[in-house]
């Protein structure tokens, strides 16, 4: 649609605009890493982020969130969707968000992620500072990089915002933004254009045939030699910006009529994931590690791809730098079946 220049110096006061509007979620600093939050100060907004712990799916998919209250036979939704701008998601995370979008309207659409979703504007930033672990340059490139509303990108002396639908454009029609140059044009094309390049890991496989591979070593035992130091804490699942699984609980009153029900992220590495009630007592159809392991990389790489259009894994990397024992990286699992 359009493209507007705004100078380094004006970026906290384009922040503040947005701010006056409604809330700003966006990368901030806490300690050494980075993680998305709503904006209490612009001074905060640390667009040369690497990467944050959870991503920024959280917005619309909150680790814990309300679904409904019951009292008696009436239950009322708990959903209240607050409009906000998520601003500074990197390519990789908006490519994990329209997969959601995917996911959560397929079939039965998740209206406790829709209506949150709907509501917001996501305002993309290019990476400026990649994350040691990352390897989006080598994955989902197929992907073609939509779901969001305007993508700002940093030039040599500020930034281009390059906006691509009209909830963008109706965002930012007051604030009396320059129209980019053709030479700034220019410049951010050619940033996003190398962007890939200066991804730090690459994945040297075609999607393709790690897909054909990963299932073909279903019965392989080569998941219980690259599973054997898990401790199912599931902190690959929780951390992954494709990952979408969720478990629902009641929380009753003391009266027991009425009461509250909920839903959590939940992680099929953990070994309660795949614990189902049957008569008499419980049974757990992936109860060993490996076989929980696996099935985290066939998701990823195998059971989604033609419904995604690609690998349901975007290569930010927080996976790999979520897991203790180090045995969560794609790139080194992949590799090692791919190599078997
Ligand atoms: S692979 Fe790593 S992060 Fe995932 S459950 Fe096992 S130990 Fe935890
Ligand atoms: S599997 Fe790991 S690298 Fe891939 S999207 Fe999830 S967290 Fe990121």
């Amino acid at each position: 649609m359009s493209g507007y220049y705004i100078p380094s110096e004006g970026l906290q006061s384009f922040a503040q605009s947005l701010m006056a509007k409604m809330p700003v979620v966006a990368p901030v600093a806490k300690g050494k890493r980075f993680i998305f939050d709503q904006l209490g100060d612009v001074a905060e907004l640390r667009l040369d982020y690497d990467t944050t712990v959870l991503p920024p799916k959280k917005v619309f998919f909150p680790p814990k969130q309300d679904l409904l209250e019951f009292d008696e036979g009436k239950a009322t939704s708990c959903l209240d969707p607050q409009a906000k701008v998520l601003l500074g998601v990197h390519p990789y995370d908006i490519k994990a968000i329209s997969m959601t979008d995917k996911l959560f309207s397929d079939n039965y659409a998740d209206s406790n992620y829709l209506a949150n979703r709907e509501v917001a504007v996501i305002i993309g930033s290019n990476v400026q500072t990649p994350y040691e672990r990352a390897f989006y340059g080598s994955i989902a490139q197929d992907l073609e990089l939509v779901g969001h509303d305007a993508f700002l990108t940093k030039i040599s002396d500020g930034y281009v915002l390059d906006v691509v639908t009209e909830k963008g454009e109706k965002l930012i029609a007051d604030l009396g933004l320059a129209d980019a140059s053709a030479e700034q044009t220019s410049e951010a094309e050619g940033v996003n254009a190398k962007a890939d390049e200066d991804c730090p890991v690459k994945l040297p496989f075609a999607a393709g045939d790690v897909s054909e591979k990963v299932r073909n070593s279903f019965k392989s035992e080569i998941w219980d030699e690259l599973s054997k130091d898990c401790f199912s804490c599931g902190s690959c699942n929780l951390v992954c910006p494709t990952c979408y699984c969720f478990d629902v609980q009641d929380e009753w009153g003391l009266g027991a009529s009425n009461g509250k029900r909920y839903r959590r992220w939940d992680g099929c590495l953990s070994s309660e994931f795949s614990e189902v009630s049957v008569q008499g007592g419980s049974e757990n159809f992936r109860e060993n590690r490996a076989e929980r392991y696996r099935h985290r990389f066939m998701r990823k790489t195998a059971y989604l791809n033609d419904k995604l259009g690609a690998p349901a894994c975007v290569g930010c990397g927080r996976c790999a730098g979520a897991c203790t024992a180090d045995i969560a990286d794609p790139v080194n699992t992949i590799t090692r079946i791919m190599e078997s």
